[in-house]
């Protein structure tokens, strides 16, 4: 069988010792429905009088609010401890039900649940050999993969299990497992997608961005650092010291993914150690100090942002024009409905293409006879940037610049973003920039270059980053064969 392809970025929660685990989960799945919008998925168990752990389960396809829609979900959604999933993934619907997480088993130490963001580049290796060795899979996901090894190590104790399953797999993975008597969180060794852990009262929570600990008023603990197992049991919420396990013996370098930063993760989370809106402001100053624009009239140049995603950069943006001189002002040219998904993750083109009609109107007031600014974090087929233009140009601007926030995407991520295959890329489509600028009818373009992205990168070292989806310098090397299912399809 062959394995989906594994373009997903989801959402991860799970909580231990709450008297409301499971709608705990939700809010927190609501906060992270920005990670995954396809499906969600709660699993919690509760310990009853006779000692036995149960297991409970609700998943879905469609938005949070869509698959928990009925309240009466949480009387059946029973226990102190529960993980939960938000998934986004372009496989076939055919297959999406029996992919949405957490997938959940019962081996010989009792139940086991996992929620997976991020994507293993070893999983179609290690998959053929268990399936030799006579392992039955449910579903076509990687994310299974690790529940299989769990339950075939050897080794008696249950974290030594789990540190054992994490030693063979590789790529990306930032998880939540749920057992009877604990909640386990790890991060793949390069740290590449974010994870941290939180407190709510008595309560410890393992989730993938901070805006997930905000919505309950939780308390920000620290991230899981890269290459760690951090268990909460009974015993931790009673001395409040987080057991902590490394998954190798030796550090490898980090190499988060620059991505969450430019786009994907919300500005009001704080992930791998800095606020994300910091490092998107950042991103917009860097890219007015080496591609400004200038009204020719000496008149006011219009910045603007296509909303929500690139607000920040915006802002950094316009800031920086003004420090430098150069007459600005941030307006608000696009307005757009709340109701639809984010045009990106719709899968299938012909879908994005009327998106972008349903999903913005321009501000014909604040845009007529400008120069005006677009600033959009990043393009990735190109579809849905042309079609802002036209709706722009229809508002009468003098002329409309376009000023990207990171890199042209040049190679598809392996590492669990969702990205198309290399020829989708309009980046891979066009020779140049300028032919870029050409199809997409702007009168300038730029881009930041892959040194300008990292020198917004304060408070890291640049080669903490993984850029391969910019550079094709992939920091987890890829499977062959995985590589050319990906470049074939
Ligand atoms: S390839 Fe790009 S999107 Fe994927 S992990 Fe690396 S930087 Fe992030």
């Amino acid at each position: 069988m062959q394995i989906d392809k594994p373009r997903s970025n989801c959402g991860v929660f799970g909580i231990y010792n709450s008297t409301n685990a499971a709608v705990n989960v939700y809010y927190g799945l609501h906060a992270l429905q920005h990670r995954g919008q396809e499906a969600a998925g709660i699993v919690s168990i509760e310990k009853k009088e006779d000692g036995k752990p149960h297991i409970y389960q609700t998943k879905g396809l469609g938005l949070v609010s869509e698959v928990f829609a009925n309240p009466k979900i949480f009387d059946q959604l029973k226990g102190t401890a529960a993980i939960g999933h938000n998934r986004y993934s372009t496989t076939g619907a055919a297959n999406a039900a029996k992919n949405i997480q957490p997938f959940i088993v019962n081996y010989r130490m009792g139940h086991l649940a996992i929620s997976h963001n991020g994507n293993l580049t070893n999983a179609r290796i290690i998959r053929e050999k268990l399936v030799n060795e006579g392992a039955i899979f449910q579903t076509s996901s990687d994310t299974e993969v690790i529940l299989h090894l769990i339950a075939r190590s050897r080794l008696e104790n249950q974290v030594d299990q789990i540190r054992d399953a994490l030693k063979q797999v590789e790529g990306a993975y930032s998880i939540n497992l749920l057992t009877d008597t604990k909640l386990v969180g790890a991060r793949d060794p390069y740290g590449i997608r974010p994870l941290c852990i939180g407190k709510l009262n008595g309560s410890y929570i393992i989730t993938s961005e901070t805006c997930a600990l905000d919505i309950l008023s939780a308390e920000y603990i620290r991230e899981v650092k890269p290459g760690e197992i951090v268990v909460i049991d009974d015993e931790v919420c009673k001395t409040g010291k987080i057991k902590s396990y490394k998954i190798l013996d030796a550090d490898r370098e980090k190499k988060h993914c620059v991505f969450e930063y430019i786009y994907f993760s919300r500005p009001d989370s704080k992930i791998f150690g800095s606020n994300v809106d910091k490092m998107r402001r950042k991103l917009g100053k860097v890219l007015a100090t080496h591609h400004p624009v200038k009204d020719k009239d000496g008149e006011k140049v219009i910045v603007m942002s296509v909303p929500d995603s690139s607000n920040t950069a915006a802002i950094g943006y316009e800031n920086q024009l003004t420090k430098m001189g150069i007459p600005s002002k941030l307006e608000i040219g696009l307005i757009r409905s709340h109701y639809i998904g984010r045009t990106f993750i719709l899968p299938g083109q012909a879908k994005r293409e009327v998106g972008v009609r349903i999903k913005f109107n321009t501000v014909k007031g604040v845009l007529e006879d400008r120069t005006v600014v677009i600033i959009d974090d990043s393009i990735v087929r190109g579809t849905t940037s042309k079609q802002l233009v036209k709706l722009i140009r229809e508002a009468g601007p003098k002329e409309i610049h376009l000023r990207i926030s990171s890199p042209p995407i040049l190679f598809p991520c392996h590492y669990g973003m969702d990205f198309p295959s290399k020829n989708e890329l309009i980046a891979n489509k066009f020779e140049n920039i300028d032919k870029i600028r050409e199809h997409l009818d702007v009168d300038s373009l730029a881009y930041l270059t892959h040194d300008q992205m990292l020198e917004a990168m304060v408070d890291h070292t640049p080669d903490s980053f993984c850029t391969a989806c910019f550079s094709g310098n992939y920091p987890v090397p890829i499977d062959e064969e995985f590589l050319k299912e990906f470049y074939d399809e």
